[in-house]
């Protein structure tokens, strides 16, 4: 196991163990220092509903995610390092198949000519039922969220103690930003069903029609998600199944036995653009947005560097600098 601190040193308090806090605990170990994590399992937890998709190709604009040649190599290496850590597996590379309507077709097929979204395509189907084409993209996969956060919490109850605490990372997801202390927030909820289907393809994540279905073993599967901006708990309704219902139909899929209906808060500030800082007395590391799986391992590593190293924290990231602009 390679972490070194001294027991009894002061520790790094880090409330709140979703994406955030998690891969924090981690990126502050393998950097010497001792680490009390906590975590209150609050309902509306993105974390612990989260399909844990990364899609490298994203949004009605087809373009790729934000910075992402940097950070899902990061977020790849990151996981396969806390996989070995804790014996576990949690990264499952899997193609995404982009399924494009008609009408979708003119823009989308504009899009694959460019140098950054072609990097991506592995290939372009143009003989599917019921759609124009679909779009194989190589790079992405799944996080098993919830997991990560689970064997993360255990490694951190097991072995770094609490001793006194120097500094405090708040990483409460939406529960830090509904409040408004951070300034304005755009914080979305989003419901999610995981399904039994049988005879189903487990071999590739399918998004299209508004949403995706994600595989996630043994016949089971994960579709979502729902966009609602009020109403922001964690609580699941009729109208968010019947919309996942909808997607579902949309991507061909009929016979289901529903084993879950879930619903979490996504944290999101500036679309799904995380952002650090230290703010009063407090560090902050929120806003993975839509896509924490692709982003906290990058960003904890800056946080970890800032709080352990002094390293200044990249403009581009520095939350204080966004909540001055
Ligand atoms: C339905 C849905 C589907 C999603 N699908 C994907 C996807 O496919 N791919 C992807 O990358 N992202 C997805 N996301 C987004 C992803 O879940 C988030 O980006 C990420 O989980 C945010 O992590 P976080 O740690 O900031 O927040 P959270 O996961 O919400 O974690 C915050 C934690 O802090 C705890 N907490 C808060 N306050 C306190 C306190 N005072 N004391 C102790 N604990 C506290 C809470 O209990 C919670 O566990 C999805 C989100 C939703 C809702």
């Amino acid at each position: 196991m390679e972490f070194s601190y001294w027991p009894g040193m002061a520790s790094i308090r880090i409330i709140g163990g979703g994406l955030a806090g998690s891969c924090l605990a981690w990126q502050l170990r393998w950097r010497g220092a001792a680490v009390v994590l906590e975590d209150d399992h609050r309902d509306g937890a993105a974390s612990r509903v989260a399909a844990g998709l990364v899609n490298p190709v994203t949004g009605k604009n087809y373009q790729p995610s934000w910075r992402i040649g940097g950070f899902l190599p990061e977020a790849v290496a990151f996981y396969r390092k806390v996989e070995e850590a804790t014996a576990s597996r949690l990264w499952h590379p899997l193609p995404v198949v982009r399924l494009v309507s008609e009408c979708e077709w003119d823009k989308v097929a504009g899009k694959l000519e460019r140098p950054e979204v072609a990097a991506w395509v592995e290939q372009v189907d143009e003989a599917v039922a019921g759609w124009r084409a679909a779009v194989v993209l190589k790079g992405g996969g799944r996080l098993d969220t919830r997991r990560f956060c689970e064997v993360t919490g255990e490694a951190f109850g097991r072995m770094d103690g609490p001793g006194d605490s120097r500094d405090v990372v708040r990483c409460g997801g939406a529960f830090d930003l509904l409040d408004g202390r951070l300034g304005e927030h755009r914080c979305a909820k989003g419901e999610i069903l995981t399904l039994a289907i049988p005879g189903q393809d487990e071999s590739r994540i399918l998004v299209g029609g508004g949403g995706w279905l994600v595989p996630i073993g043994g016949g089971r599967f994960k579709a979502g998600a729902t966009y609602q901006w009020d109403q922001l708990d964690g609580r699941p309704t009729p109208a968010g199944r019947a919309r996942v219902e909808e997607i579902l139909q949309s991507l061909g899929v009929g016979d289901f036995t529903l084993l879950a209906h879930e619903a979490g808060i996504r944290p999101i500030i500036r679309r799904s653009q995380p952002l650090i800082g230290r703010i009063g007395d407090d560090w902050i590391f929120n806003g993975l947005g839509s896509k924490g799986s692709l982003y906290a391992p990058g960003a904890a590593r800056r946080m970890a560097e800032a709080i352990v190293d002094g390293r200044e924290i990249e403009a581009e990231l520095d939350l204080g600098r966004w909540l001055e602009r």
